[in-house]
């Protein structure tokens, strides 16, 4: 299983830098590891700086790596980040983490830039058997909406808290999975900021969900 050296940073090219809706950028780079999807990376700009980690976002037979980040405007990292384009040097550790996606059933349960590791599960071929709940504030934050929802038809809930449309469930993804009945036997696995997560464990305990069939990874 590749779980590398998380503090040795190496080198590598930038290969493209797009900005998916205002503030959030996929930024690709040259690949020098294998990585289990799920698996995180640290990333830097200089020695000056401690890296910060990212999700791996990309497919693990895609050519590049690629991650989903959002500008914070205060932030050391993120506002240098979003300027970088193709050529540009960057600093990266091995992939590691504990995050890990599988072929068995399980239901993705995503907010935000969150979506990034299982958006590298799915392009790695682990979509059987799997439900994706992904919960944004504005519409244009369905990151891969149309790749998403052709591969997962029924099986891909959109929570919109902000804006509605015909296809999304008015509200957070708490709100969603509140009004659930029923809760299949399989792992829920759990991405986002530290609020998010907390209260989404809470609410699948409350729900008959065992804690040892939770998994999360936290962006903090
Ligand atoms: C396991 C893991 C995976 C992650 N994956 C992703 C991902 O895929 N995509 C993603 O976008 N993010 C992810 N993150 C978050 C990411 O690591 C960074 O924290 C984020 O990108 C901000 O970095 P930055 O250097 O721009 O901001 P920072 O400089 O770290 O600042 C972040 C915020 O904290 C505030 N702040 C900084 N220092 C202080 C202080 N002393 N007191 C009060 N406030 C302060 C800043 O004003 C800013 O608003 C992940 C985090 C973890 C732990």
């Amino acid at each position: 299983m590749p779980s590398g050296n998380s503090s040795l940073l190496r080198e590598t090219v930038v290969t493209g830098n797009i900005e998916l809706s205002p503030d959030v950028y996929l930024i690709s780079f040259q690949r020098n590891y294998d990585f289990i999807p799920g698996q995180v990376i640290k990333i830097g700009l200089d020695n000056d700086q401690p890296p910060r980690i990212y999700s791996i976002c990309s497919g693990n037979t895609d050519p590049d790596i690629s991650v989903l980040f959002n500008v914070k405007k205060d932030g050391v990292l993120t506002p240098r980040l979003a300027s970088l384009i193709p050529g540009d040097k960057l600093l990266v550790s091995e992939p590691y983490g504990s995050f890990l996606g599988s072929n068995e059933p399980a239901w993705w349960i995503a907010a935000g830039t969150g979506i990034a590791p299982f958006y590298s599960m799915f392009r790695s071929g682990m979509k059987k058997g799997k439900s994706l709940i992904h919960g944004v504030s504005y519409l244009n934050q369905f990151y891969f909406e149309d790749e998403l929802e052709e591969a997962f038809e029924e099986n891909y809930t959109r929570c919109c808290s902000r804006e509605s449309s015909c296809n999304t469930f008015p509200g957070r993804v708490t709100d969603y999975l509140d009004q659930l009945k029923h809760f299949p036997d399989v792992k829920y696995f759990l991405c986002g900021k530290a609020l998010m997560v907390v209260e989404v464990r809470d609410l699948l305990i409350s729900k008959g969900v065992p804690f040892a069939n939770i998994e999360a990874e936290i962006y903090f």
